[in-house]
């Protein structure tokens, strides 16, 4: 390993959830910002008196231990199913906790998974029911996760969002009796996925245990292709756990991006999504901003107006030189050689 890598930072992350009553969701919050504060744990839990589900990192690998150990024992979860990776890129700023009345977004916060498991296919049965029979599987996602990573033969619902998993299952008049399989980014939207096929009147119904993170884990470059989508700064996965070299998060929309476009307006390179590369003033620049000036004055330069954020980004990615950023009309950041920046206001 090259002194380059040695030196870089990883982070250890992890992804889990479950569903159990919690009667103080506000106690269990600060209780879980305490720990996270002490271990340096970055992340984000979505809480509720339904569970909790969850991705947090670690800088270190003794911190991840604590921090796993302090979660099963706090809840009182020995045998909590945690789905790791590494990363050099921090996937979360800070520490957040927050307060829902679903874990995960259904619309139907009543639908309470079962104790114990409710028809789970671990990745390796996965493998032999694709091969030897015959099923229908589901792509529970929303339809920009589909398109960058999937199971090889799923049905994409090509929705916004997973309240509108009901109504495709719905409109598609599968046989009841079909053999269904689905699957999501970790498991748990289709812990929440299950019942609602089982309520339409499915029985033979599977999940993915773990979900595609759990999947490629252990059968990197096989069933599943393409890259993992998550909801952090790492954008997605790929084939070997490690965060996207081909997607970015576009800078118009959110949506991946994956088309390397410089902007008109500041020069700078970024990769803008193929929707957006097919409009107006937004397929040329490189952020709103940028945008919103080549739109009013289309053959003018000018600097590219970066966020406090981006400058701590740039810094983690080893930027030596980082110029004179403009902030605002009042507001101007300046970096100097050691990375440290300064905010001047503008007379
Ligand atoms: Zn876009
Ligand atoms: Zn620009």
């Amino acid at each position: 390993m090259s002194e380059e890598l040695q030196n870089t930072q990883k982070y250890y992350v992890t992804t889990f959830y479950k569903f159990l009553r919690l009667d103080d969701p506000e106690k269990v919050q600060k209780d879980l910002e305490n720990k996270a504060d002490e271990l340096n744990v970055k992340g984000l839990v979505i809480l509720g008196h339904e569970g909790f589900n969850s991705t947090c990192a670690a800088p270190s690998l003794e911190s991840f231990a604590l921090w796993k150990k302090f979660i099963c024992t706090y809840f009182d979860l020995p045998n909590l199913f945690f789905k790791d990776s590494e990363s050099i890129k921090a996937p979360f700023r800070r520490f957040k906790v927050k307060i829902r009345e679903e874990i995960v977004t259904t619309g139907i916060p009543e639908m309470m998974p079962p104790e114990g498991k409710n028809h789970h296919l671990s990745p390796e049965e996965w493998n032999r029911v694709l091969k030897e029979e015959d099923v229908v599987m589901i792509d529970t996602r929303n339809w920009y996760e589909y398109k960058i990573g999937t199971f090889k033969g799923a049905l994409n619902p090509n929705i916004e969002k997973f309240t509108d998993f009901p109504q495709y299952i719905e409109s598609q008049g599968i046989s009841k009796d079909k053999k269904m399989l689905i699957f999501c980014t970790g498991g748990i939207r289709c812990e929440k996925g299950i019942l609602e096929l089982q309520k339409q009147g499915y029985e033979n119904v599977y999940q993915l245990e773990g979900g595609i993170i759990n999947y490629i884990k252990e059968f990197p470059n096989e069933q599943f292709e393409g890259e993992c989508f998550v909801f952090d700064h790492r954008v997605a996965l790929d084939q070997n756990l490690q965060p996207s070299q081909k997607y970015g998060l576009c800078p118009h929309c959110g949506q991946p991006s994956e088309i390397k476009i410089e902007c008109k307006r500041c020069d700078s390179e970024e990769l803008i999504c193929v929707e957006c590369s097919e409009l107006e003033f937004k397929k040329d620049t490189c952020s709103k901003n940028c945008a919103h000036q080549y739109m009013l004055h289309p053959g003018k330069k000018g600097p590219k107006q970066i966020v406090p954020f981006e400058i701590e980004k740039l810094k983690n990615e080893g930027a030596v030189e980082i110029p004179t950023i403009r902030v605002s009309k009042t507001k101007v950041v300046t970096v100097n050689s050691k990375g440290e920046t300064e905010t001047v206001s503008l007379k």
